[in-house]
């Protein structure tokens, strides 16, 4: 049998564009390297002659793309010497930090808003035993609260305002390219606080090797770690399309939302820690942003689950929603190759799964008659 390294993750795969020295310790759990499958159904369905390629990055250690900035975050915390990381979080960055924490031997306290995030994902932040403290209030007082604890308490902040998040994040970009050999023309991701779309934007540009005057708030971020001096891989950047929820789309009212609403908990963020950012982000690569009510959220992310056999969460859906309406209006062209960025696991969130689905739960006997006459019934479905 001939021998294939094992995978080991991105840092250790990205490392010479990773802010990482031959002793760091690396905490990982082989996030990255997730499939970019592309949709076989779905054009056609929408009748648009488009190549659309979905990133699963619900395939991830803790089930989203978090898992890809808690690897460098946690890595970096530990080689400083931190013995306990804090975030506030909507629910799957809560997941990937009390994961990496419990690989890395450390404690992780989680915020999260009291009765406001996925049953999944709040057993996996109990199950790796982080510390748990459910504040009654929303994500965006969560993260004020934690960043003025951080100033009081032995803790290192890893949310995206931790710019190590956003360096490993911007691995996804990497891997889009090396797999399609060339950037996709249109890059569209559900927004929160929009650290992954910076992020994904960052990855481009180191791979086109533009700096300075195209992200000079993204190497500041970065503290002069990206490391733009390279040869360009790529000739061309795709524009960077951001979709929120209509309850909680501070992008698209202009200013801060106070009550964000959705049921895309996980983009339920209306203070976006990396605003400027992202609107930087929106000018460089010529993108925009759009909003997606909770039906159309949901609907895509049925459609997906029902045409390709691929089950996101729902803010993750949020980027298929306005891609194929995008689409269908003709303002993302025929001939397009479009990548989404599907960020979280559909698993994360059975409730709204169940509650949503038409498929129906036949109960009979449990005799053969019974079991054929189901089947016979339901063959033309
Ligand atoms: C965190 C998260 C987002 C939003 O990402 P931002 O970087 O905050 O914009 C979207 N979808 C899922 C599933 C997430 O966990």
């Amino acid at each position: 049998m001939p021998f294939r390294p094992r995978y080991t993750g991105l840092i250790e795969r990205y490392r010479d564009r990773l802010p990482v020295s031959a002793d760091t310790k690396i905490i990982s759990l082989g996030e990255g390297n997730t499939p970019l499958l592309k949709l076989n159904n779905i054009p056609k369905h929408i009748g648009k002659n488009v190549e659309i390629y979905v990133k699963y990055e619900g395939l991830n250690p803790t089930g989203s793309f978090k898992d890809r900035g808690m690897t460098m975050a946690v890595t970096k915390a530990v080689e400083a010497g931190s013995k306990a990381i804090i975030c506030a979080s909507t629910g799957n960055t809560s997941a990937a930090a009390a994961a990496y924490a419990a690989r890395a031997g450390i404690t992780a306290f989680v915020l999260i808003p009291d009765g406001k995030i996925a049953l999944g994902k709040l057993a996996q932040a109990m199950m790796h035993d982080a510390v748990v403290i459910q504040i009654k209030g929303n994500f965006d007082e969560g993260m004020q609260l934690v960043k003025d604890v951080a100033e009081h308490a032995p803790v290192t902040i890893v949310n995206s305002i931790n710019p190590y998040r956003l360096q490993g994040q911007k691995t996804a970009a990497f891997e889009i390219v090396e797999e399609l050999g060339r950037a996709p023309d249109y890059h569209c991701l559900p927004v929160g606080n929009a650290g992954n779309i910076t992020a994904h934007w960052i990855g481009y540009s180191e791979y086109a090797s533009k700096c300075g005057d195209h992200v000079t708030d993204a190497c500041a971020l970065c503290h002069g770690e990206c490391k733009f001096t390279k040869d360009a891989v790529i000739s061309s950047r795709p524009k960077m399309v951001g979709y929120q929820a209509a309850g909680s789309a501070p992008f698209m009212r202009g200013e801060m939302v106070d009550n964000p609403e959705t049921v895309a908990t996980a983009i339920r963020i209306g203070h976006p820690q990396s605003w400027d950012m992202a609107w930087k982000v929106k000018e460089e690569s010529e993108g925009w942003f759009d909003e997606c009510d909770d039906d159309t959220i949901l609907a895509a992310q049925k459609l997906l689950a029902e045409k390709e056999g691929i089950f996101c969460e729902p803010a993750s859906a949020t980027s298929l929603a306005g891609a194929i309406r995008d689409i269908q209006s003709g303002k993302i062209p025929e001939g397009s190759v479009v990548v989404c960025t599907l960020t979280g696991h559909g698993l994360k969130d059975p409730d709204i799964a169940i509650k949503q689905s038409s498929s129906p739960l036949i109960t009979v006997d449990a005799n053969l008659d019974a079991v054929r006459d189901a089947i016979l019934g339901n063959l033309a479905k």
